[in-house]
C-alpha cells in the first residue's frame, strides 16, 4: 500500500551541476513496470553501485498513488489530462497535479513511464521535429519512435488531445511547455514481464545518455535499427464496428487490407501501407479506437 495522499519523490543531486532529469513512474496506476524499474535503480545509485556524478535525477515512482492501490488507470479522473495547476483543485487528481506541475517545471529533461492495453512492443512516444528529443529518445533502448501525434488528431477536427488544448494536457505537453525535452515511453502490455525489464533499461540509459551516471548506453537488444512511425489517422469507435482480427500493435499492414468493419459493413481499409497503432477491441462507442501510421523515412 502506499500513502493515498502523498506523492513520495526522491532527488539525488550531484555536487557538479548538470542535467535535471524527472521521471514519473505509474501516473496511471495500472501502468506498474515503472515503479518497478524506478526501485531497482533507486536501490544501485542507494548501495553506491551507480554513482550520481553530475546533475541530478528525481524519481517519482508511483505518480498516482491512489489509483495504483487500486489497480486503475485513475481514481477520479486521468491524471495525465489536464494535468496543469488549479487555483482550486476539484478532485484528488487535481490535487496530485498541483504537486506534479512544479516538479515538471523545474526539470531539464522529463522521463515518462507508461504501459499499454494491447500486446506488442515497446514503443516511445515524441514530438516529429525536434533533433534533440529525438537523439534522447533513441538513446533509451526501444525499437520505435512513433510521432505524429498532435497532426492526426488535430486532423479529425475533434476537440481532444490537441495542441495547445489545456485538456490534452499530460506531463509530457506541460515538461515541454516549460522548456524540458520530454518523452513517454510505452513499455509493454500492462502485465508483460519484460515490461520492468524494458522501463529499467530506459532509465539507466537516460541516466547514462545525460551524463549524470558515468555508465555507457546500453545498445539494444535487438538487431533492427530505430525506426519512426508517423501516426496518419485517429478512427473513433463510433457505432459497434469490429476488427476482422485481433490486431497486434505496431502490426503491419499492406495497402488497401482491411483494418475494420463500421456497423453498417463499411470497411476501414489501409490508405497504405503501413501499421495498425495501438488498436482497443472493447473501447466505449465514441472513444479513440485504433490508429495508423506509416514509416518516416529520414
Ligand atoms: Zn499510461
Amino acid at each position: 500500500m502506499t500513502t493515498p495522499d502523498l506523492i513520495r519523490s526522491v532527488t539525488y543531486a550531484a555536487e557538479q551541476p548538470g542535467t535535471k532529469l524527472l521521471i514519473i513512474a505509474a501516473i496511471h496506476g495500472n501502468e506498474k513496470c515503472g515503479t518497478v524499474g524506478c526501485r531497482r535503480v533507486m536501490e544501485d545509485i542507494d548501495s553506491g553501485r551507480l554513482p550520481i556524478i553530475k546533475g541530478q535525477v528525481t524519481f517519482v515512482p508511483i505518480g498516482n498513488p491512489r489509483a495504483y492501490d487500486l489497480d486503475q488507470r485513475y481514481a477520479e479522473r486521468n491524471l495525465n489530462r489536464y494535468l496543469v495547476p488549479m487555483a482550486n483543485p476539484d478532485c484528488y487528481e487535481a490535487r496530485l497535479g498541483n504537486i506534479l506541475c512544479p516538479m515538471l517545471e523545474a526539470c531539464d529533461v522529463h522521463l515518462a513511464i507508461h504501459s499499454y492495453t494491447v500486446g506488442g512492443e515497446p514503443f516511445i512516444f515524441v514530438a516529429p521535429n525536434d533533433p534533440k528529443e529525438h537523439a534522447f529518445a533513441k538513446a533509451l533502448g526501444a525499437r520505435t519512435l512513433l510521432t505524429g501525434w498532435e497532426e492526426a488528431y488535430a486532423a479529425t477536427g475533434r476537440k481532444t488531445k490537441i495542441a495547445g488544448d489545456e485538456e490534452a494536457t499530460g506531463s509530457i505537453e506541460y515538461a515541454r511547455r516549460h522548456g524540458a525535452i520530454a518523452v513517454n515511453i510505452e513499455c509493454g502490455q500492462h502485465k508483460d514481464p519484460e515490461a520492468p525489464h524494458v522501463a529499467e533499461r530506459a532509465i539507466r540509459n537516460a541516466l547514462a545518455y545525460l551524463g549524470i551516471t558515468a555508465a555507457e548506453v546500453a545498445p539494444k537488444t535487438d538487431a533492427a535499427p530505430t525506426r519512426m512511425v508517423e501516426v496518419k489517422e485517429v478512427h473513433y469507435r463510433d457505432d459497434i464496428g469490429e476488427f476482422p482480427k485481433p490486431w497486434k500493435h505496431l502490426e503491419k499492414v499492406a495497402k488497401g487490407a482491411v483494418i475494420a468493419t463500421r456497423a453498417n459493413g463499411e470497411p476501414i481499409a489501409a490508405p497504405d501501407e503501413g501499421f495498425i497503432i495501438m488498436p482497443k477491441v472493447d473501447t466505449p462507442i465514441g472513444e479513440e479506437w485504433f490508429y495508423f501510421g506509416v514509416e518516416k523515412r529520414a
